[in-house]
């Protein structure tokens, strides 16, 4: 176990808060404030990024230095530079982790990692949730109990158009009768992404500790800890050195154009 802190950036769109008094009552220092308070507390290494920030708060110095970054947005994602997503894709696949969380459904990094519209359906009508527990052999439900109950919650609803996740960690239950995957991961390259759905803004989702303690979780697990030798991340190296000696065949190939990075 890596013993330096997680080195977390906490990106968020930080619009609603600055505009909308309520939205400021429940998150005075911002959603990432609340986020990133409970993190430095749990001993990860915090920053934040913001969208007005020159370049969103993500240039390349902070990413290189970004072990996961988590992700809220909902009313700019429109506004996020195609050439900052770009440098957080490339980022993900050689390692960094990702943590998409409510609304961040449909960033423009979401949608890129996922490949899919990431669509779903929704409801405002301040109605109980229940994020059941599908998978408890996982770091990311460790401590938890069967179930995390909200009572205040904006419903998402099936379908959500996006690939099979490679693990599911929390199935939704609304008041209202629908049902959500809530809690999924994937592994694009060399980076794991994990979705974790609560977090509307007009509800104090973030003071909740159960969900807290799965975004601190989702962090753990999304740090990077396999092999940096690996080959073919993003590029196609031409190995023109083989390990053991290949036997001359006398097959001359024909000399034509490779793509070259
Ligand atoms: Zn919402």
């Amino acid at each position: 176990m890596d013993a330096t802190p997680c080195r977390v950036t906490v990106y968020n769109e930080f619009v609603h808060e600055q505009k909308n008094e309520d939205v400021r009552r429940l998150y005075p220092d911002g959603i990432h404030g609340a986020i990133g308070q409970y993190l430095s507390g749990d001993g990860f290494a915090v920053r934040y990024a913001t969208l007005d920030m020159p370049e969103h708060g993500l240039t390349d110095e902070v990413l290189a230095d970004t072990d996961v970054l988590i992700w809220w947005g909902h009313v700019a994602h429109h506004k996020v530079s195609d050439a900052v997503v770009d440098r957080v894709q490339s980022r993900i696949l050689n390692g960094m982790g990702l943590i998409v969380l409510h609304s961040g459904h449909l960033s423009k990094i979401f949608r890129r990692m996922m490949g899919t519209s990431c669509g779903l359906c929704w409801r405002e009508a301040a109605e109980r949730e229940r994020l059941w527990v599908v998978n408890p052999n996982h770091e990311i439900t460790a401590g938890l109990g069967r179930y995390i109950e909200l009572p205040n919650a904006e419903m998402y609803g099936e379908q959500f158009d996006i690939p099979e996740p490679d693990e599911l960690l929390f199935i939704s239950w609304f008041e209202g009768g629908e049902v959500f995957r809530s809690g999924c991961v994937w592994h694009r390259g060399r980076g794991r992404i994990f979705y974790f759905r609560p977090g509307h803004e007009t509800y104090p989702v973030y003071h909740n500790q159960d969900i807290l303690r799965v975004i601190a979780n989702g962090c753990r697990w999304a740090r990077f800890r396999g092999n940096t030798q690996t080959f073919g991340i993003e590029v196609c190296p031409n190995i023109t050195e083989p390990l053991e000696p290949i036997e001359d065949k006398g097959i001359v190939f024909a000399q034509i154009d490779h793509p070259t990075a």
